[in-house]
């Protein structure tokens, strides 16, 4: 079996749960406490599972939405330190099996960027995960790019992982729906769509012209690899300001496989995007852990694309 990095893998600190518990209730009240179980556990039953899926390695992350529900600032930015320090000896006792994900609180981005800079520094972290938006606002707004400018310095990417859509988006897309289809406004579409237009924002948003900060997307792009050519396509329009957005995308964005194993997404993925920017994921315990690997096996890729898939490319990207 090919050995796999897994790169959208969650897990839970005892400061965190509160954020997570009523989020996850509202969707599915009957499997929180064996999700709960499952993101707190980092023995037996996680490493026996990806044991059997041929995982070497999960690189893990908060499961949202963390400190970004918090309100008070300065209680967001400790409990996100402790979230760290907390994932960080998870790694030292299994440092061949886990690596991390910073989390970061966003209600103070100048803190941010020094909390990156010490988890990545003094705790070995490979990036940073951001879920969702910053107390409403999508985070290309400039008063987060110190954030970016401190990555793009430590070299490291920033995973943009999905989050609640805005309220105000609840209403107006999904609230006939919700109650029958919680998950609609969550991973079957809702945040798909908030987790795509932050993508496209960041781009349109000038600071590439800045800053070469590396960016990866979840669950094969977000929809945005199939969608590449005809947003281009409509910029290059009369009436906007030039952008070439093709190229921007394509240069500081990767993908993971988190969540969504279909042969025809991930063929097309790999016509779009290259070989060498679609990365291993599964997004544990909210997916298990067999089917991605097994997809993985039976891919219609050679086996050279898919050792780049398992881990080659992580290993680039991430430094490992
Ligand atoms: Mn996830």
């Amino acid at each position: 079996m090919v050995r796999k990095i897994a790169l959208e893998e969650h897990f839970l600190s005892p400061g965190l749960v509160d954020y997570w518990r009523p989020t996850m209730t509202e969707v599915a009240p009957q499997v929180v406490d064996t999700l709960y179980r499952r993101l707190t556990d980092f023995a037996d039953e996680r490493l026996g599972i990806m044991d059997k899926a041929g995982i070497e390695k999960a690189v893990l992350s908060v499961s949202g939405p963390g400190v970004q529900a918090e309100r008070d600032a300065a209680l967001a930015t400790k409990r996100a330190a402790e979230a760290n320090d907390f994932l960080a000896g998870v790694i030292a006792r299994q440092p061949k099996r886990y690596a991390g994900f910073a989390h970061v609180a966003l209600q103070d981005a100048t803190g941010a960027a020094r909390e990156l800079e010490r988890c990545v520094r003094e705790l070995g972290f490979k990036g940073a995960m951001i879920h969702g938006l910053a107390e409403g606002h999508f985070i290309d707004d400039k008063r987060y790019w110190p954030i970016f400018a401190r990555a793009e310095a430590l070299d490291v990417p920033i995973y943009l992982h999905p989050s609640m859509p805005h309220p105000g988006v609840i209403d107006a897309y999904y609230k006939e729906y919700a109650k029958d289809f919680p998950i609609l406004l969550r991973a079957a579409w809702g945040y798909t769509v908030e987790t795509a237009t932050l993508a496209i924002r960041l781009v349109l948003s000038g600071l590439f012209e800045q800053h070469r900060t590396k960016f990866i997307l979840g669950h094969l792009g977000e929809g945005l690899p199939f969608l590449l050519w005809r947003i281009n396509s409509g910029l290059a329009r009369p009436g906007q300001k030039p952008v070439q957005f093709r190229d921007i995308f394509s240069a500081h964005f990767s993908i993971t496989t988190s969540g969504f194993f279909s042969d025809p997404a991930l063929l097309l993925c790999v016509q779009e995007m290259g070989i060498d920017r679609i990365l291993f994921a599964v997004d544990y315990p909210f997916e298990a852990n067999a089917p991605g690997p097994a997809w993985l096996a039976r891919v219609p890729l050679c086996d050279e694309d898919k050792a780049k898939i398992a881990s080659g490319n992580a290993k680039r990207l991430l430094r490992m």
